[in-house]
């Protein structure tokens, strides 16, 4: 982006968040005006477009209302049932923070939406690391799925694929990324991965950014580069590809770029064969100004190990956004990912909230149903309220349920700032208690912080509910890393029985109150063998998953993806003693 488009881009995110109330109205108005002849929404107000009729009748939904209209599209019908634009394909869900994947409809809207998003949220990150495509590569971590076609002709793909197959992306990517695109299609994601490696090691000096979608792909390279780092110098020295590397698209990719440069190889190695890998990020791309990668949310708990590899480089996390919708963008790309909020873009979709109470507010008696709760315009939250988000798009989405919970930061002009909360599905229950994904993500980061004295961090946790025997117990799977290459085994159990302790102690009220009645039995912490959680991802990509888009579930619910990670434990702990 030249220096002038980009601060005019600048400049259209002051108009729209100045005038966010009134463009919310003209985006519903809009989206009414165009749609409310289709078949489902003349049910609801038999074809009028008034707002307050809208928020009278038009009922909130989830994924599973609007399935049926989605799969009659997918098998013929006229897309004109659900929206009036014509749909051009579907985005998949990635489907693994909560259930099964979900097909949402892309119109040309949709399709206008996501490259006028690209600018908006590159903006301010333009604005306080300099224009990085004008000075350098992006080494991003880039994998993409097949496409799915449905009975009508129509094709699904994530989010990520649909972008890496655009004929745009596909011009700008050999000047702007280090990875071919063979290497991003290519359909083996291990083959795929090491190659992306490769390819960014032998451009490491030209480097500007590394990352990827999402933390956790960041990470997972980090770990592939800390097993194959040999084979990768030994490529680089000889200008030989491995042999395992079958794909024909990423062998002729290579063979294009590939010579010997023993200079190079001995440098990487020097650096890889080093005790401890902190910092090794910076030090492999001595040139990267910051890491980008989603690193809020779900992603959280991986940014203390990532800010271990990276050592001062920031982590950006740069938007908020879904298959279903456009939402935010974070205006403030130097804040600690703990801090991050994305400032909501009223032209993307129309917002609203469901005020969200505390679960364990014993001042509530009686949750209220959606239906009796009156929805809260974007521009009407309040600072401080947690909310769960509803959004009404151009794409065939009416008052639909992310299944997001976000809370209200602050605001920038007159739109809301929202950091995320948790996925509103994933909670443990062994009985009426619900522990939800952010009541575990508090127990744990204060749990952890008893390894990190003994030179052990935690690097991946999930969770599920045991209801083999009775009371049924909650289990939390961890993989424990030791930071200067110290092995797991020589944990102390006492650390890890007092883990289990804490845990307990910081779980909610209604959980101490289940489990001093013996309604629930001890917390046990199953710690697994170093890589099962990458088996685990393995497992949901050979399952259709992106990984690009590939988000752990906190909360184990397939029998399959169990099995992958009970198959790996190493060590069971309980916690001994009753929480106070
Ligand atoms: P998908 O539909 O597969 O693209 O996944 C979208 C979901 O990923 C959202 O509904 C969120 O739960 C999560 N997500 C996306 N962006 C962020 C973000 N910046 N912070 C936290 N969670 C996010």
């Amino acid at each position: 982006m030249a220096t002038n488009e980009y601060e005019g881009v600048l400049k259209k995110i002051e108009e729209l968040t100045t005038n966010a109330g009134q463009i919310q109205d003209e985006v519903l108005g809009e989206i009414l005006s165009r749609n409310a002849g289709t078949e489902y929404l003349r049910g609801f107000l038999h074809g009028q477009t008034e707002k307050q009729l809208f928020k009278k009748n038009v009922p909130i939904v989830t994924y599973e209302d609007l399935k049926p209209y989605i799969d009659r599209i997918a098998n013929g019908e006229t897309s004109d049932i659900l929206l009036a634009e014509p749909i051009t394909a579907f985005f998949l869900s990635s489907g693994t923070s909560g259930g099964q994947p979900k097909m949402t409809p892309v119109t040309a809207q949709v399709t206008k939406n996501c490259e006028l998003f690209r600018r908006l949220y590159e903006s301010p990150v333009i604005k306080h690391f300099g224009d990085i495509n004008q000075v350098g590569k992006r080494m991003e971590l880039m994998f993409a799925r097949p496409e799915i076609e449905t009975p009508s002709g129509l094709k699904a793909a994530s989010v990520s694929t649909s972008i890496y197959n655009e004929s745009n992306f596909r011009t700008i990517l050999p000047k702007l990324y280090t990875s071919p695109i063979e290497t991003i299609f290519c359909p083996d994601p291990n083959q795929g991965l090491y190659c992306q490696l490769l390819f960014g090691l032998i451009q490491r000096d030209e480097v500007v950014t590394v990352g990827s979608l999402f933390a956790s792909t960041v990470l997972r390279g980090v770990k592939f580069l800390e097993n194959h780092w040999q084979e990768l110098c030994y490529d680089i020295k000889t200008g030989r590809l491995s042999d395992w590397i079958t794909d024909l698209g990423c062998r002729n990719a290579a063979s294009l770029v590939m010579k010997p440069n023993p200079e190079q190889a001995d440098l990487i190695e020097n650096i890889c064969n080093c005790k401890s890998w902190e910092g090794i990020i910076r030090k492999l791309w001595p040139k990267a100004r910051y890491i980008g990668c989603v690193c809020t949310g779900v992603m959280r708990q991986y940014t203390a190990e990532l800010e271990f590899y990276c050592r001062g480089l920031p982590l950006v996390s740069a938007f908020y956004a879904c298959s279903e919708a456009i939402c935010g963008i974070n205006l403030e790309p130097l804040c600690k990912p703990c801090d991050v909020s994305y400032t909501f873009l009223p032209n993307m979709a129309y917002f609203e909230f469901i005020p969200v109470e505390n679960e364990h507010d014993e001042s509530i008696e009686m949750k209220r149903n959606d239906e009796d709760t009156e929805l809260v315009d974007l521009v009407n939250v309040k600072a401080g309220q947690c909310y769960e988000l509803v959004v009404t798009t151009c794409a065939g989405l009416y008052r639909y349920k992310v299944g997001d919970v976000l809370m209200v930061s602050g605001f920038y002009n007159n739109a809301p700032q929202f950091q995320f909360v948790e996925r509103k599905n994933v909670i443990l229950s062994v009985d009426q208690e619900k522990t939800s994904e952010t009541d575990l993500s508090k127990a744990v980061t204060e749990a952890k912080a008893l390894l990190d004295p003994l030179g052990f961090i935690l690097t991946e946790y999930t969770s599920y509910v045991d209801t083999s025997s009775a009371p049924g117990h909650y289990v939390l799977f961890w993989e424990i890393k030791g930071k200067e290459g110290n092995h797991c085994k020589e944990l102390d159990p006492k650390i890890m029985v007092e883990c289990c302790s804490k845990m307990e102690e910081l779980l909610h009220y209604t959980y101490k109150i289940y489990r001093k009645r013996n309604i629930i039995a001890a917390v046990e912490i199953r710690v697994v063998k170093q890589g099962s959680f990458e088996a685990l991802m393995d497992y949901y990509v050979s399952k259709g998953t992106s990984l690009s888009q590939y988000k752990k579930p906190s909360c184990i619910k397939s029998e399959e993806a169990l099995k992958i990670l009970d198959s790996r434990v190493i060590g069971k702990y309980f916690s001994p003693k009753l929480p106070l």
